[in-house]
Formats: C-alpha cells, sequence, structure tokens
C-alpha cells in the first residue's frame, strides 16, 4: 500500500483516555487514517519526522464564536494554530438561519458583540443553505447545532413572555429542520434575548424533540434570573424530564457547582460541563443591566434606555455587577477605548463607572464586548480553576470570539494554555486525560463517532506538538499572540499548519450528526 502521508515515530495520544501513550508510525489516504504501524518500510509521498513529539487527534471545540471568522479575517487561522480542527457552530444558541431578512438583521445587531467585524450575507432560506455557505472556504470542520435564539425568534419575535402552544409548535419545526441538517445538539444562551424568555415548559418540549434524535443539549444557564444554584438546577430538571443528556457552557468547580456535582454523581445524571479555565469571561455591558431593561430587539431596548427612570433604576445595579471598573474593552461599534480599563476610561469622562457603561451601551447601539475579570480573590481563583481542569466531567472548550480587536486572551490560548500549564508545569493531570479533555471526551458527548481519536479508518484531523515547549503566548492586554510548539494540524488529511507555518489550505467540511 502507498501512503499520502506516514507520520513517523510519534508519540501517539489517542484520545481516548484509556490507552498509554505508544511510538508508532501512522499512514494517512485522502482524509483518513488508513494504517497505525511500523511503517518504515511502506511507500508514501510525504513523511514527516514526530519522534520526539505528541501525535493526537484533532482539538474539537464545543463552545466557539468562531464559524464567521472560519470564512476570513485575520483569526481565521487563531484556533487551528492551537489544533482546533472541529469547531461546534451556534454556541450560545446564536445562529441567525433560517430567519427572514429582516429579523436575521436585529439578532446579528443583537449578537455582533460576539462576532466582531465579521460579514455575512443573510440570505438563505433553510439550515442546509446557511450550511452550505461553509463548504470549501473553511480551514477546519465546522459541526452544526439547533440555535435557539433563532429558533424562537422565528416563531414569535422578542416577546418576552412564555410560548403559546402554536409557537411551540412553529418551534418545533425549525429545531427539527435543523436536527434533519445535522445539528448535534439544542444550544441555548438563556441570558441572552430572546432565549432568556424561554420557560422550563419550553425547554423540556424543545429537549424532547432533540432527543428523539439523539441530539444532547447544551446551554448557558439562567445565571441573572435565578443564580448559577437554581441554574444549575433546572438543568438537571430538563435532563430529567426530557430524558436527554445534558452540557453547561463555560463552568467551574466551586463550592456552589461542586455541591450539585455531588448530586449528579449520587443521582446518576447525565451531565458534563466545559470550561476555558481563565479567570475572567467576556461578554456584553447590556447583560449587566436589570433583566427587564434587556429585553425586546436592540432597537427596542435602546429606546427603553432613553428612558431616564430606566437610567436611574439600571445605575445602582450596574455598580452592584461592575465593582471596581476593571473590565478590559475588547470591541466596540466606533473602535474606541480598546484595551483599556473601564475605570480609567470613566474617569476620564469624569463620570462614576456605572454612568460610563450606561451611557456607553447607548452610545455605541449596544455593540459592545468587555473583559470581565471574576470578581473573587487570584488565589481563589487558581484553586478553583486547578480542580476545575481535572474534573471528570470536565471537558475543554474555548469560547473564543474573534475579529474583535482585542479578544479575551482564550481565543489564541485555550487549548495550548492547558497543555502547558496545567499538565505540564503544574502536573494536574496526566497527557492522556488532557487530551481526551480535548478530543475523544466533546467528540463521543455530541455524537461525533469518526473523528476524536487516533485509529485507522477515522477522519485524519491530527495535531503534532511538542510537549516540552507547548504553551500560549496571549495575554490579557496582548492577546493576539499565536502559540508555540503546535508544529503540524491536519485537517481530513491536508495540513493547515505545516511545521509552524499556516499553508492557507480550506479543508474543513461541515459535519452532519447522523441519527
Ligand atoms: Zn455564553
Amino acid at each position: 500500500m502507498e501512503f499520502d502521508i506516514i507520520i513517523e515515530d510519534g508519540n501517539i495520544v489517542d484520545g481516548t483516555g484509556k490507552r498509554d501513550p505508544y511510538i508508532a508510525d501512522i499512514g494517512l489516504v485522502g482524509d483518513s487514517i488508513e494504517a497505525i504501524d511500523d511503517l518504515t518500510e511502506a511507500k508514501a509521498s510525504q513523511r514527516i519526522n514526530a519522534s520526539g513529539q505528541v501525535v493526537c487527534p484533532g482539538f474539537v471545540d464545543v463552545h466557539v464564536h468562531s464559524e464567521i471568522s472560519l470564512l476570513g479575517g485575520r483569526d481565521q487561522y487563531a484556533a487551528v494554530m492551537q489544533g482546533v480542527t472541529t469547531h461546534l457552530a451556534a454556541p450560545d444558541g446564536f445562529g441567525w438561519a433560517p430567519l427572514p431578512q429582516q429579523l436575521a438583521q436585529e439578532l446579528w445587531h443583537y449578537t455582533q458583540f460576539a462576532y466582531g467585524d465579521d460579514k455575512v450575507a443573510l440570505n438563505w432560506n433553510t439550515p442546509d443553505e446557511y450550511l452550505n455557505i461553509f463548504e470549501g472556504h473553511i480551514p477546519a470542520n465546522l459541526y452544526p447545532q439547533v440555535p435557539h435564539c433563532a429558533v424562537r425568534l422565528g416563531a414569535m419575535g422578542w416577546d418576552a413572555r412564555p410560548a403559546t402552544t402554536d409557537e411551540l409548535k412553529i418551534m418545533e419545526r425549525t429545531t427539527r429542520d435543523w436536527l434533519e441538517a445535522g445539528a448535534c445538539c439544542l444550544c441555548l444562551g438563556l441570558d441572552y434575548q430572546p432565549s432568556a424568555n424561554a420557560d422550563l415548559n419550553e425547554l423540556v418540549y424543545l429537549s424532547k424533540v432533540a432527543a428523539s434524535y439523539d441530539a444532547i443539549y447544551a446551554a448557558h444557564i439562567r445565571y441573572q434570573l435565578i443564580g448559577r444554584k437554581a441554574a444549575w438546577e433546572e438543568t438537571i430538571e430538563i435532563a430529567q424530564h426530557a430524558k436527554i443528556p445534558v452540557h453547561i457552557s463555560h463552568e467551574r468547580v466551586d463550592e456552589v457547582s461542586a455541591e450539585v456535582l455531588e448530586r449528579v454523581d449520587r443521582d446518576d445524571i447525565d451531565l458534563t460541563f466545559e470550561s476555558y479555565l481563565y479567570p475572567a469571561g467576556m461578554t456584553h455591558l447590556a447583560m449587566m443591566l436589570p433583566m427587564e431593561y434587556q429585553t425586546g430587539s436592540p432597537d427596542e431596548m435602546l429606546l427603553n434606555l432613553e428612558n431616564t427612570d430606566v437610567r436611574e433604576k439600571s445605575l445602582p445595579y450596574l455598580r452592584d455587577k461592575l465593582g471596581i471598573g476593571n473590565q478590559i474593552i475588547g470591541y466596540n461599534r466606533s473602535g474606541r477605548y480598546i484595551g483599556k480599563l473601564l475605570k480609567d476610561v470613566s474617569k476620564q469622562e469624569g463620570k462614576s463607572n456605572e454612568e460610563f457603561a450606561y451611557d456607553f451601551i447607548r452610545e455605541e447601539i449596544a455593540i459592545e464586548t468587555f473583559v470581565m475579570p471574576w470578581v473573587t480573590p487570584p488565589d481563589e481563583n487558581e484553586k478553583v480553576l486547578n480542580q476545575t481542569a481535572c474534573h471528570p466531567r470536565m471537558m475543554i472548550a474555548s469560547d473564543g470570539v474573534y475579529n474583535i480587536p482585542h479578544p479575551h486572551p482564550r481565543s489564541y490560548g485555550c487549548f495550548v494554555q492547558y497543555l502547558g500549564k496545567f499538565v505540564r508545569e503544574r502536573q494536574l493531570i496526566s497527557l492522556k486525560d488532557a487530551v481526551y479533555k480535548m478530543s475523544g471526551f466533546p467528540a463521543e458527548r455530541f455524537r461525533l463517532s469518526d473523528r476524536g481519536r487516533i485509529a485507522t479508518d477515522l477522519a485524519a484531523d491530527i495535531v503534532i506538538f511538542d510537549p516540552d515547549t507547548v504553551a500560549d503566548r496571549s495575554t490579557w492586554f496582548d492577546p493576539i499572540q499565536p502559540p508555540v510548539g503546535v508544529n503540524w494540524v491536519f485537517v481530513n488529511g491536508v495540513p493547515v499548519i505545516n511545521d509552524g507555518e499556516v499553508t492557507g489550505k480550506l479543508p474543513g467540511k461541515v459535519l452532519r450528526h447522523q441519527k
């Protein structure tokens, strides 16, 4: 047999989390892994010496705001450079298809804080037509989820109320259309509009539809409305009522979640969660407003914010949420104050933090994104991150935001930080288990049967990295820094990173879950 590529002598960490690393050669033909063996005598068009390096499955990022940036722009390769070969679409339920143009435009405005200067034509009629814009144009694979924001918006607009029976039926139809197009998961952002208005009945109803397609449920849970503990418990309720596996986005193991996780173990709940392992989030300031003032379309919300009474009522609320004002400005419509601290620019404008924040939302027509540090003390944060890093139900996902001037360092660093800091430096978890949390585990959980492992007949999504040097370089104030130590990344058998360099190739496919 003749191979296209042979990867020689690498230390194979196979992504199952079960097998210890072993040395072998891997033979690729076309887009698949054809042999894992001693291939010294075999013929190949190209041989890559991976001696002393780790060869593992491409990483699967289950929560990342990258789908449009994969089509082009400064950050098209930012995630692939870390070894990410599959991206799930529609994180937080953000997705615009198959909405009619006007509604799609309104939702684009609402979600722009997480998509920056990305551009996409909002003209499609079905999930398939939307997915077709990616075929042949992306460096890594894209795997769809059902975008609940679009599902609800299409059925009942921005209305902040429970759905009627008829509206639920319309939502069911769109959910089925997405599942039939290959969506693997019903995905929600329950702090965001319009999904925040969904009641438990709606979530269970749509989850039952998803479960009938062997899809799972994933959510940014309802932190703002009911608080974190109750939001974890609501997710468990959905798992039980709809008999669906559930997954919680961007979470961590601390006192609150540890208590719920004990119950999850005790009652054998089918629950997983993901973490990016940095002590700060990233979102828009609008989320810090009282929920009743966040509702409606962006234009309706902005009109409401003109009311002086609304301003008076919002300021104490914002003051409480913003604390000392150490949030970093990542993006806004006019492009001002990028990379600066909120407290510094407030002072410059002669305003309190909360006055600045309120006015900023209005002036930037709600297109604004901030890095939001945790309010807990740094040593406590490190303790929480360390115990999160090795929790058996945790997988790694970046929540990366791209093509904005000042992203969160996780956009360029999440996966390599895990390998450099948590595996090599702190030795909190073995390489075998860490690779599983970035490949085999997310693939299994989100129903990807032909990826996430190194085995024959599977797709040739492969990363080769140097375990002694692999590390992130992106920081809070210098976040656009590619990693080091990731030398080769193959997507469907094609090198997208070749000896540390971006090749410019676009071998990514749209993946589809088949029941
Ligand atoms: Zn989120």
